[in-house]
């Protein structure tokens, strides 16, 4: 069959859902509520938003409450084992509380659902969950719903590979104004420690113009910022029929009426092209953001680890992307206690990272992932040793982020409200760097871009007060201020 024709069998099967839940209600004695939780990444979350579209297509209504939900689907990551014993706990306390919810569903999806030995964990000492399907057969929620809600036993579904796009279904995105779009699936990199290749499987690219289609729909739709979404966005393009880049579709995203900021996930470095490069000096909405993972400093791990590129590649890069946009805003992630990490390498990471001066970084420890070939290599760091190196990276990123985020202060930008604070009278959005904002505002605001001037720097984030009337006409990806030091000396001396 082809991936059409499973399409469209998937949109009858939703009809059938439908019907099937209205059984279930009547079983019920109420409509029934569904709980969709997300572990892991963006790609993760995305997904989530199409179960949830399916999910309230057939009839279920959402709820924030997992204890009240008739239906509890938790869409999972493995990409570090803390990640698979959170998924084991929490399910551990759905079955103490299963007595209070004979009719309930749960249901397991995503990576972790694509490891053989948690299915056959899901099968032996869960019996309770009823639904398990995994990162290739989201196309196929809707069949799979119908089944749970109309079979009496468990409903496994677990493809190997990439058939059928989960394209073309029902999406109930998180935000009205924001929205992810995939651009890709997969991952042929095989970095050493990681497991996302066997989870997710080979990268396959969507065609540009079926991206573009559902960015224009999404625009249409009052979406003004649209996050792309790969595991790898600058090898965008391989394998299809007419030859297409990641700067050239991001140049098409950018001309898309009606959306006013583009933002990418993840860069891989040894791919970030000159023209990507150029695109993002030339692009205004492009914005001045830019997560490039090292993993690390030392050019023997990563050698090890498989990356492909070597310390003076990356530090080159920075380069270039800073000569071509001065203000980005550089984010990055960084591995500890990698196989084989001594002083010494550790000691290259944390000089890569004073002297880069990321905005953030995400630091993690290494995880041993049955199936990669790190986790067979002889040389693991002990914990202890690990947990204390982490520690040191941490103080060394904090350091580094707290003074650069501060380069901001007394500048106006443009803020895209995003949700109101716990502060009342305050609400919390982002600038075109990714800094986080508070501001005066109401919830009217959310969904808006409204000027503010940057007036209190705390960190990570920052305080600012509205500009009305702006005459400042600020390129947020130059460094220019709107005032003097001298006012704006002044201007934090009262506050
Ligand atoms: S590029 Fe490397 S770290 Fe990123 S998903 Fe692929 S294999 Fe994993």
């Amino acid at each position: 069959m082809v991936a059409k024709e499973m399409t469209e069998r998937q949109m009858e099967y939703l009809e059938k859902a439908r019907e099937a839940a209205v059984a279930f209600a009547e079983r019920l004695g109420h409509a029934p509520k569904s709980y969709v939780e997300t572990f892991g990444c963006q790609m993760n979350a995305r997904d989530s938003e199409k179960l949830r579209g399916i999910l309230l297509s057939a009839g279920f209504t959402d709820t924030e409450e997992e204890s009240e939900a008739d239906l509890v689907l938790y869409n999972t990551c493995t990409v570090r084992d803390n990640a698979d014993q959170h998924v084991y706990g929490r399910l551990g306390r759905l079955g103490g509380n299963r007595k209070n919810h004979p009719e309930r569903i749960v249901g397991l999806c995503g990576c972790l659902m694509q490891e053989p030995h948690a299915v056959e964990k899901i099968k032996k000492s869960y019996p309770f969950v009823n639904l398990v399907f995994g990162t290739h057969n989201l196309y196929a929620f809707p069949e799979l719903l119908f089944r749970a809600l109309t079979e009496p036993k468990r409903v496994f579904a677990i493809e190997t590979k990439t058939t059928v796009l989960p394209e073309s279904l029902p999406v109930a995105r998180k935000h009205g104004f924001k929205s992810g779009v995939n651009i890709m699936y997969g991952c042929d990199n095989f970095c050493t420690y990681c497991i996302v290749p066997y989870v997710r499987g080979r990268e396959v690219s969507r065609e540009p113009e079926d991206i573009l289609a559902e960015i224009e729909h999404l625009a249409a739709d009052g979406v003004k910022e649209i996050m792309l979404l790969g595991q790898n966005v600058n090898s965008y393009g391989k394998g299809l029929a007419l030859p297409a880049t990641f700067a050239g579709l991001l140049r098409r995203v950018c001309r898309v009426e009606g959306i006013e900021r583009v933002r990418f996930m993840t860069s891989h470095p040894k791919d970030l092209s000159d023209d990507l490069i150029i695109a993002m000096a030339e692009e205004e909405k492009l914005c001045p953001h830019l997560h490039l993972p090292v993993q690390s400093g030392s050019d023997r791990l990563l050698k090890k680890m498989n990356r492909h590129y070597d310390r003076a590649h990356y530090l080159g890069l920075v380069e270039k992307i800073r000569a071509a946009v001065p203000a980005i805003s550089l984010t990055t992630d960084i591995i500890v206690g990698f196989p084989g990490e001594t002083e010494e390498d550790f000691g290259d990471t944390l000089s890569l990272i004073r002297e880069v001066g990321f905005d953030s970084a995400f630091t993690f420890i290494y995880s041993k992932r049955t199936g990669t070939p790190a986790a067979g290599y002889p040389d693991q760091v002990p914990d202890e040793v690990a947990h204390a190196r982490f520690d040191r990276l941490l103080e060394a990123v904090k350091a580094g982020a707290e003074e650069r985020c501060g380069r901001f202060a007394g500048q106006e930008m443009d803020i895209l409200v995003e949700e109101e604070n716990r502060q009342q009278g305050y609400v919390t959005g982002r600038t075109p760097h990714n800094i986080v904002v508070h501001l005066p505002g109401s919830k009217e605001d959310i969904g808006q871009i409204v000027r503010a001037r940057l007036t209190d720097p705390r960190g990570f984030y920052y305080f600012a007060e509205r500009v009305m009337n702006s005459k400042c006409t600020v390129d947020s990806k130059s460094i220019a201020f709107c005032h003097s030091e001298e006012q704006r000396d002044e201007e934090s001396r009262q506050l």
